[in-house]
This record gives structure tokens, C-alpha cells and sequence, in this order.
């Protein structure tokens, strides 16, 4: 039996994952928890607008079904995403300094998404919400946090093609 106790980014990392299976896209889902100071402020997972039907209710993801490469034609998919879920659902308050932790999972095969990034849109976003870091899963083992500094001086990743 594996005794060791988690470390924080595992802790939460986990979380996000189980907050992923609840995720409503045919193609790939997200879970997203926004953590300042030890305490988690915001849940969010990929999921159609309230009230509207998700991928999973009508078949089909149209992102998936023309087989669009990735990082591009997220307006396709109907999900709002993680992020932005996590996001709308606290104060800029409660989001300043904090880490958000994103983890995703394979809609056919419930695998594990190694390396998730969040998409340019995205990545604004979190910018605007004072979010410092971003955490996800490289591999099983290894763990990498992304600072959102970095985004905001690399302006060529957050330009859309
Ligand atoms: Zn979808
Ligand atoms: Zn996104």
C-alpha cells in the first residue's frame, strides 16, 4: 500500500480530474480549481451554456466530427470551458495571486490528458482575473506550473491565428 501523502498540486491536481469527468464534450474535457492561500475558491468543468444542450445530448461535438487539429476552432465545440467556468464563478477578489489547476481526461477512453494548456482565449481570461499560476500534470510523475507572467510578456502566444 502507497502511504505517502500527497502534496498540495497533487491534492488539487486530483480534484480537477475528478472534476473533469463531469465535463459534457464527446472530444476531450476539463476540470478547473481555483486555489489562493490553501483555500479553494472556484470549481468549473467544460459544459454547454445553461440551458443549452450539451455535445453529449445531441451526438455530436461539431469540433470533433470536422476533426479540428488542436488549438484551433474552439467556437465549434459548444462547451464553455473549464477555465472560464472556474472563472465566472468567483470575484477577481478571491482569484488575485491565486493558482488555477487544470486537468483533462479523453471523452472515448476516460485517459488521462497529459500537458493541458489552456487556449488563447482562455489564457486571457486568466490573465484578466489576476490568476498568477497554472498548474497541470506533464506526466503521471511530474507536475509543471506555468506562470502567467510569462503569457503576458510572450505576446505571441496569446494572438489568435
Ligand atoms: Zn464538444
Ligand atoms: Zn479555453
Amino acid at each position: 500500500m502507497n502511504t505517502e501523502r500527497p502534496s498540495k498540486d497533487d491534492y488539487y491536481l486530483s480534484i480537477a480530474l475528478e472534476i473533469s469527468r463531469r465535463g459534457t464534450c464527446l472530444r476531450r474535457n476539463y476540470g478547473s480549481v481555483i486555489v489562493n492561500r490553501d483555500h479553494i475558491v472556484s470549481t468549473g468543468y467544460s459544459g454547454a451554456p445553461r440551458g443549452q444542450r450539451n455535445c453529449i445530448d445531441i451526438g455530436v461535438c461539431e469540433r470533433q466530427r470536422v476533426s479540428v487539429p488542436p488549438g484551433e476552432r474552439y467556437e465549434l465545440c459548444r462547451s464553455v470551458h473549464a477555465e472560464m467556468n472556474a472563472i465566472i464563478h468567483a470575484s477577481r477578489e478571491q482569484m488575485i495571486g491565486g493558482t488555477l489547476y487544470l486537468a483533462g481526461t479523453e471523452h472515448s477512453t476516460g485517459a488521462e490528458v497529459y500537458s493541458a494548456r489552456p487556449c488563447k482565449l482562455c489564457a486571457r481570461v486568466i490573465i484578466n482575473a489576476g490568476i498568477e499560476k497554472v498548474t497541470v500534470r506533464e506526466t503521471q510523475e511530474k507536475i509543471h506550473t506555468y506562470k502567467v507572467a510569462d503569457w503576458i510578456r510572450h505576446e505571441d502566444f496569446l494572438s489568435v491565428p
